[in-house]
């Protein structure tokens, strides 16, 4: 086939190997980890298997010190990778890698925020902004309105109280509320989540780009009785920032139904390669949740 290529190539005076070769190179990725409240161990791992096992990202994973260890050596260069993936919950980074970061966003870097990273850093400014929403760790009504849907808009909300909180785990169904985005063609208005914490009651600075999915977070499952956003891209200059508050992590990665959920899979896949490359080039595959049955993807490809 090669040789067949490169005779139509050297034949036409045209080469296509270039354009072929382009399609097939791999986004790299850098998945940061090291800390959390949550499982950190099966969560990145699981991350790194999606993104790996899709065949369009290659990854890499910067693990930190533990918590309370000295955070000086650790600063990962991230201007070597198109996509920065956050599952980190922890000790503040160095002066060099929260300027590394910054520098990374602020040139049109592309992120993901995971879950609990959006619990990380509350007295860091940019930081939360770079999240939109975020929550516990302290936060209340200093840190910014909550933000939820409520009569066909994204209301934002400044009256006092606390900043984060979830009801039980349950299924719950996500419900679209802008399809216009590149990340949402083709995918439907409602599906059912796995077993999952809902975040609630998250506040910050609320710029919130693209509002992809909420759920009802019912208050006979402990929570706020609001129309929470869950999946939204973040305004924040020319970055590409994907938040999607979905994946609490299981014990193993055999027991871990929110991020074995194909609907997360597929979200978390779609985000990345948007975040990345600013396009969408997935199908969305049959096997995607409807809005009454949960469907899974349990080795994660
Ligand atoms: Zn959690």
């Amino acid at each position: 086939m090669l040789a067949w290529l490169i005779s139509i190539c050297m034949a036409s005076g045209l080469c296509c190997l270039p354009s072929q070769a382009k399609q097939k190179s791999k986004v790299k990725v850098l998945i940061v980890t090291g800390q959390n409240n949550h499982n950190w161990k099966v969560s990145h791992l699981a991350i790194q298997k999606i993104l790996d096992n899709s065949g369009l990202f290659v990854t890499d994973v910067a693990v930190s010190p533990s918590k309370g260890e000295d955070m000086d050596s650790f600063s990962p260069d991230f201007s070597s990778y198109k996509l920065v993936v956050l599952d980190y919950n922890g000790d503040s980074w160095n002066g060099k890698m929260q300027k590394n970061f910054l520098d990374f966003v602020q040139e049109g870097g592309g992120i993901v925020i995971y879950h609990a990273a959006d619990n990380s850093f509350p007295l860091w400014r940019a930081y939360n902004e770079i999240c939109a929403l975020g929550g516990w760790e302290g936060r209340n009504e200093k840190d910014g309105p909550y933000a939820y849907w409520k009569d066909g808009r994204l209301v934002k909300d400044s009256s006092d109280g606390i900043g984060g909180s979830h009801g039980e785990q349950r299924e719950y169904v996500l419900t679209s509320r802008d399809h216009s985005h590149p990340v949402m063609k083709g995918l439907p208005h409602t599906w059912k989540h796995a077993k999952d914490e809902l975040y609630d009651r998250m506040r910050g600075p609320a710029n919130i780009g693209t509002l992809m999915y909420t759920a009802f977070a019912e208050p006979e499952k402990g929570g706020s009785g609001r129309e929470e956003p869950l999946i939204f891209t973040v305004d924040y200059g020319k970055a590409r920032i994907f938040h999607i508050m979905l994946g609490h992590a299981g014990d193993t990665l055999e027991d871990n139904p929110s991020m074995q959920c194909t609907g997360f899979q597929v979200l978390l896949l779609r985000g990345a390669e948007w975040a990345a490359t600013g396009k969408v080039t997935q199908k969305v595959p049959a096997d995607f949740p409807t809005d009454k049955e949960v469907s899974y993807r349990k080795a994660y490809k």
